[in-house]
């Protein structure tokens, strides 16, 4: 098999911590995770315990994980580009800095935010500021900044918009960038056609400057501004064209992480209960698309 570098989102609790969620991420064979610190919703965040993520550490060398492939995500209530809620962001995002930095985890994904009214000019000068006030000459992260799918008033819907933000930026070494590809399907990007995209990218920002890729299928058609994700295969995007992106030669060593939605007990129950992970990822590393992908998720979890 190739060497990809495949993982999903996983749970971080505050009585488990890393050594919690890189257990969930290898039962799952995945070979990187990602998390967030505390509920994705707020931004209430207990301390690193450092017991907690040395055992991890020991577990990882173990289990071949590298942990520069982790990957954290920031609470994304933080709107970096609203005037009013700048200081906020700025508070928070260094305290996030900083428990990432004790955890040794390098890559921190980053919504732009919504320009809430403010225009898109005044919202990308607000996201620079604070990225300006929390990346400082002696960070260590890199911010990898997430292309948005355009819901509402999003900014970072294209790559020019991003550009834009990374040149504005001090100690722009730490600034990358996050691909989802649900987010770019919505936004109007062709992901049948991923290598123009690349292209793409690389003639606007560079290719060297992706940090990670979200890999999710779409419940929307291209360009429907909505970031609604689907299971790999079951979507518009489809298996053959995710096996494209995360097979995709010049992305070799990027970390790939599925953020799509948990599945019900039948086909019409409302609760998420059954994690789709190990069941995507067994069939990303086949390049085989099980046809019956939700039924032996139920079947396993039952
Ligand atoms: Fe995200
Ligand atoms: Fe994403
Ligand atoms: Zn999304």
């Amino acid at each position: 098999m190739e060497d990809i570098i495949i993982g999903c989102h996983v749970s971080f609790k505050s009585d488990t911590q890393l050594l919690g969620s890189l257990k969930e991420a290898l039962s799952y064979g995945a070979n990187t995770f990602m998390f967030y610190t505390g509920a994705p919703q707020n931004t209430s965040r207990a301390p690193i315990r450092d017991d907690l993520t040395i055992e991890a550490l020991k577990l990882m060398k173990e289990t071949d994980i590298d942990l520069r492939n982790v990957v954290v995500h920031a609470p994304y209530i933080v709107n970096p580009c609203n005037t009013e809620k700048m200081d906020f962001a700025i508070s928070f995002l260094r305290q996030e800095i900083e428990r990432v930095e004790n955890l040794g985890v390098t890559k921190i994904v980053l919504h732009p935010g919504s320009h809430v009214g403010l225009g898109e000019e005044i919202a990308i000068n607000n996201l620079i500021y604070v990225l300006n006030a929390v990346v400082l000459s002696d960070t260590k992260v890199d911010i990898c900044i997430e292309t948005m799918a355009g819901k509402g008033s999003e900014i970072g819907t294209n790559f020019s918009q991003i550009k834009k933000v990374i040149d504005g930026v001090l100690y722009k070494e730490h600034i990358k960038v996050c691909l989802d590809t649900c987010h770019l399907n919505d936004a109007g990007y062709d992901i049948s056609n991923f290598d123009a995209v690349l292209d793409e990218f690389d003639k606007i920002i560079g290719i060297d400057k992706i940090g990670c890729v979200h890999i999710n299928d779409s419940k929307n058609v291209r360009n429907s501004h909505k970031d609604r994700h689907e299971n790999i295969g079951l979507g518009t995007i489809g298996f053959n064209n995710l096996l494209k992106v995360i097979y995709n030669k010049r992305l070799k060593g990027i970390p790939m992480i599925l953020e799509t939605p948990y599945i019900g007990d039948t086909d019409d129950s409302k609760e998420r209960i059954y994690p789709p992970y190990k069941f995507e990822i067994e069939m990303i590393k086949n390049k085989i698309m099980n046809a019956s992908l939700l039924n032996d998720i139920r079947a396993y979890y039952k």
